[in-house]
């Protein structure tokens, strides 16, 4: 049997995953926000901190454009994976990507979220997080982000889809 985070934690407390969020430093998602449909039950553990470098990027990116950045994908099982038409190889697989949309943006300012993106030069402890670790993907009303070369996973990506 796999073993689960939410067998050493407490399932879904809002003041664990506050505390966590702040020891961090993320500053703008919620742990809610970040799990998206899911519970924590749905995550296997190996892949639970994939999200955090990930998500470090996406708070700097926040901060950066001063607006309200949206989470509309995260974590993806198998199944849901394919029920959606997710990519085989999807880092959604790997709780390492996400999918975000920010109000009234169009996709030439997408396209300046992915310049933005690929112009990082962060430390995560220690893990340098640059353009040369990420995925980028530019949909008509969403983007994704991953950091897939932390993962050991063949980077950078980009990758625009009409
Ligand atoms: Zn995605």
């Amino acid at each position: 049997m796999q073993t689960r985070i939410a067998d050493y934690i407490p399932s879904n407390s809002p003041a664990f995953s506050q505390r966590l969020f702040d020891f961090i430093g993320i500053r703008h998602f919620t742990f809610q926000e970040v799990l998206y449909h899911n519970t924590l039950e749905d995550i296997p553990v190996p892949l639970w901190f994939n999200i955090l470098p990930t998500l470090w990027l996406l708070d700097e990116l926040r901060s950066d454009l001063n607006e309200p950045v949206y989470i509309v994908s995260s974590y993806r099982s198998p199944e849901y994976n394919r029920k959606v038409g997710g990519k085989s190889g999807s880092l959604h697989l790997s709780f390492n990507a996400l999918d975000c949309i920010i109000k009234n943006y169009s996709s030439k300012e997408y396209r300046l979220v992915a310049d933005l993106l690929k112009s990082c030069d962060l430390d995560f402890f220690g893990l340098k997080i640059k353009d040369s670790s990420l995925g980028i993907g530019l949909y008509p009303n969403f983007f994704h982000i991953d950091t897939r070369g932390l993962l050991g996973r063949k980077s950078p990506s980009f990758w625009i889809e009409k």
